[in-house]
């Protein structure tokens, strides 16, 4: 009988984490500062705690986990590694698709990989207190259980939309003991003209974002940071246990390499995470096809320019090179929250214009088709972001299929969706319908960048 699940020990769980960095071929381009000039770290300073910001800037290959992080981690981690053979049977394919199950964590998805990583930095250095935004929820949650456990206070600004959808995800935050508020908020600079301009605004990550950087500026005790859920260099390096782990697991059920590595992109962490282990054998000459996949509501890797942006609508973060729909894009409510951020990493924007990795975008109605498929056949509910990931492998195991070869796919499963319900119900009642932005609403928020250095695209080609 072929097996389901590939388990680690807790003493085989990654000591150390991957940091892309060291083997791009192209180097990154430096975040620079909103009049273009080099970057003060001085600025950083009063967001970011220093050991983070070294993190963040480092270019070491292999950055040591510590001791007392793995302890954490270890009350979910090793995630298993588990092969979908249900759904192969189902589809017929003569590929093996397996998953990295991130919805074992105790928030029900991979951003506590992060969480805890950085709570126990902030505390090390001294903060007490840290901000945040969150999308759908899930990293709001995810950073309130870790700051519980570390010993911080947390405060999470909540896009307004999912905060009105999800309302457990902030009993959640509740319990966990961190405070929850929908973002825009009248608690904030930021969030007071927004409300101004546009009292019944969905909220977006990027207006929350900056509540919550304005909020940990205001601090008169200078106790408190802001704290990112991916797209950072740092938050991508943490979630490099992901991939870590899911290779060793791979070895276990006697798989020479994965051809095809796919996760869904929000910010790009969990992707990330799950990828850049195997982007590094592929820059060392290994033959694999590295899949994003983002929705056609929000499609900054498939339609957006690789450009100079800021991270937040507000522009208090410094100008990343990224591909972008521009900081002031506020995509339409679909369910996928998670998903719904105007731009993308810098590792993984760098990774596209080296052409390591193939972008795709999908719609939500083949999305959430592909994620009923799934839990009738694994039998899981998957969080809508996910199911990004999902429709990926089962368009991949059908190619796999049609060319009759014994492909090996492997996803991230990034989180459960049974917090999100409701977009299933819209979905199962006939409520949801495919949308793709319209080209002209890209060129209007892109007109924003025009004043911004241009990034080079670098591409050498050289891997
Ligand atoms: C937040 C989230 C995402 C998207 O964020 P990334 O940083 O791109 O990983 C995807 N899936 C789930 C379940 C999430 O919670």
């Amino acid at each position: 009988m072929p097996k389901h699940k590939f388990l680690l020990e807790e003493k085989d769980i990654p000591r150390k984490w991957y940091n892309l960095a060291a083997d791009l071929p192209s180097p990154m381009q430096p975040p620079l500062a909103p009049d273009g000039s080099p970057l003060n770290p001085a600025m950083l300073e009063r967001i970011f705690p220093g050991n983070i910001i070294e993190q963040e800037i480092s270019t070491q290959r292999w950055i040591d986990i510590p001791e007392e992080i793995l302890e954490i981690l270890t009350l979910w981690r090793p995630a298993p590694l588990r092969r979908a053979l249900a759904l192969e049977k189902y589809l017929k394919t003569p590929a093996r698709i397996y998953y990295k199950d991130e919805s074992t964590s105790p928030a029900g998805s991979h951003k506590p990989n992060t969480a805890v990583a950085q709570a126990w930095y902030n505390k090390k250095f001294g903060i007490k207190r840290l901000t945040t935004e969150t999308g759908a929820g899930q990293w709001g949650s995810a950073l309130a259980f870790a700051c519980n456990l570390i010993g911080l206070q947390c405060r999470v600004y909540m896009v307004r939309i999912s905060f009105d959808q999800k309302p457990m995800r902030k009993t959640m935050m509740q319990t966990w003991g961190a405070e929850c508020i929908a973002s825009p908020s009248t608690h904030t600079h930021a969030g007071r003209e927004v409300l101004k301009a546009m009292p019944h605004t969905p909220g977006s990550l990027g207006i929350a974002i900056s509540e919550a950087v304005e909020d940990a500026l205001s601090d008169k005790s200078n106790k408190s940071r802001y704290s990112l859920g991916s797209v950072l260099n740092h938050v991508l390096l943490h979630q490099t246990i992901i991939g870590l782990e899911a290779k060793k697991q791979l070895k276990l059920a006697k798989e020479k390499k994965p051809d095809v590595v796919i996760g869904c992109v929000g910010g790009g962490s969990n992707f990330a995470g799950v990828a850049f282990p195997f982007v590094c054998d592929k820059i060392h000459g290994e033959k694999i096809q590295i899949i994003p996949v983002e929705p056609t509501a929000c499609p900054t890797l498939t339609k957006g320019p690789f450009a100079y942006d800021f991270g937040d609508i507000a522009g208090l973060t410094p100008l990343l090179p990224m591909y972008t729909l521009g900081h002031k894009f506020v995509p339409e409510p679909i369910h996928a929250g998670g998903l719904r951020y105007h731009g993308m990493a810098p590792l993984v924007s760098q990774a596209a214009v080296e052409g390591l990795i193939s972008p795709r975008a999908y719609d939500q109605v083949k999305c959430y088709e592909s994620a009923v498929i799934w839990a009738k056949t694994e039998g899981t509910i998957p969080a809508p972001e996910t199911s990004h990931a999902i429709a990926c492998a089962i368009d991949e195991a059908k190619k796999a299929k049609a060319e009759g070869k014994q492909k090996v796919i492997l996803f991230c499963y990034s989180g459960h969706g049974l917090m999100d319900l409701a977009g299933y119900d819209k979905f199962l009642t006939g409520k949801l319908s495919a949308y793709h932005l319209p080209g002209h609403k890209i060129q209007d928020s892109l007109c924003a960048l025009k004043k911004f250095p241009a990034a080079k695209k670098i591409k050498t080609g050289r891997w």
